[in-house]
């Protein structure tokens, strides 16, 4: 059996790694201060007897996690830019103490470690679509920058260890993704859509809605995380969809697919947000075997059935 640890395993795309794991019959050791994770998206695990939650911040007790690890995943960070801006010291701090803490335990443990970072290394992209080789366009004093230059310091801290101490170290950029367990009220685009449509309020549109971003399905972006954890390469690797949407498509799709009549209602863009973003994806193909396979119209459709079970035990109906 293998075992893997899972820093941020109790959140949105943790815990359906954690899930993916326990289900192929690996045990999990998940470690998560539930910040913006919660309890409730572990809990079923625990019936398997192959997974356990620990409740405690990644920068502080991974010296102390005990037995051998075949694989630790890095995922621990806030991931919103509401959450995020709101916890820019937090944000820093996970990425680096952090991720320097999951880099040990890895080489202590001869584990292979897998990074989860971002497409928002690459900022304001002035190359379409974003392919590994790209060094980005970040903002290193912008408000957005505890987010983006975590990650970034993260990724060269893991090719240094790679380097320095010959750690199996694997990096993915993960791009925008959406699916079951988006926390309602995390800010971010799709859950807030599905959100205001459902409770046929206007949807918040930032800007002109021009942006682009590229939607993938958490199932999709997990079984990328899978074939990371399963490989040896050392990445950068891009895992998202590149199907590609306006700000503004995404809320007619998703008043379409939610049969709702909310009308849009145009706010202020917020600062450094990236005009447009997809990913290049041939690298994931090569070295990976992997490609997303759920068109957004189907996994929007999954997402917003879940949104509006959720909603509707949350009332008791
Ligand atoms: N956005 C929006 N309305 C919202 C939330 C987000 O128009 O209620 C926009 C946001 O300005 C950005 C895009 O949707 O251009 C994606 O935002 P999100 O917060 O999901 O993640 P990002 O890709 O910016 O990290």
């Amino acid at each position: 059996m293998r075992r893997h640890l899972v820093t941020g395993g109790a959140g949105f795309i943790g815990s359906h790694l954690c899930e993916a794991l326990v289900e192929a019959g690996d045990e999990v050791v998940c470690v998560d201060d539930l910040s913006s994770g919660s309890e409730a998206n572990v809990a079923h695990l625990r019936a398997s007897g192959r997974f356990e939650l620990i409740i405690d911040d990644a920068c502080q007790v991974l010296g102390d996690v005990v037995g051998p690890f075949d694989t630790v995943a890095h995922l621990a960070c806030p991931a919103s830019p509401a959450d995020y801006l709101a916890h820019p010291l937090e944000t820093l701090a996970v990425g680096s103490k952090g991720t320097e803490a999951a880099l040990r335990l890895a080489q202590a443990r001869g584990a292979r470690f897998v990074l989860a970072s971002t497409s928002e290394v690459y900022g304001e992209p002035l190359v379409h679509p974003q392919t590994e080789a790209y060094w980005g366009n970040v903002n290193p004093v912008g408000l957005r920058s505890v987010y983006d230059e975590a990650k970034r310091f993260s990724e060269a801290l893991t090719a240094a260890y790679r380097r320095t101490v010959g750690t199996d170290t694997g990096i993915v950029r993960i791009f925008n993704t959406y699916g079951p367990r988006l926390r309602p009220g995390d800010g971010r685009v799709v859950s807030n859509f599905i959100v205001q449509a459902l409770a046929g309020e206007p949807l918040t549109v930032y800007g002109d809605g021009s942006q682009t971003r590229s939607l993938c399905y958490v199932d999709d972006l997990v079984q990328g995380l899978l074939a990371m954890i399963r490989s040896h390469t050392p990445g950068p690797v891009n895992l998202g969809n590149p199907a590609e949407f306006t700000v503004k498509d995404i809320a007619s799709l998703v008043v379409e697919l939610a049969a709702s009549s909310s009308p849009i209602s145009y706010q202020p863009l917020p600062e450094d947000d990236p005009t447009r973003r997809r990913p290049d994806i041939s690298k994931a193909r090569d070295v990976l075997g992997w490609a997303p396979t759920v068109a957004p119209e189907e996994g929007l459709r999954r997402t917003i059935k879940w949104f509006a079970k959720d909603r509707c035990v949350a009332s008791a109906c």
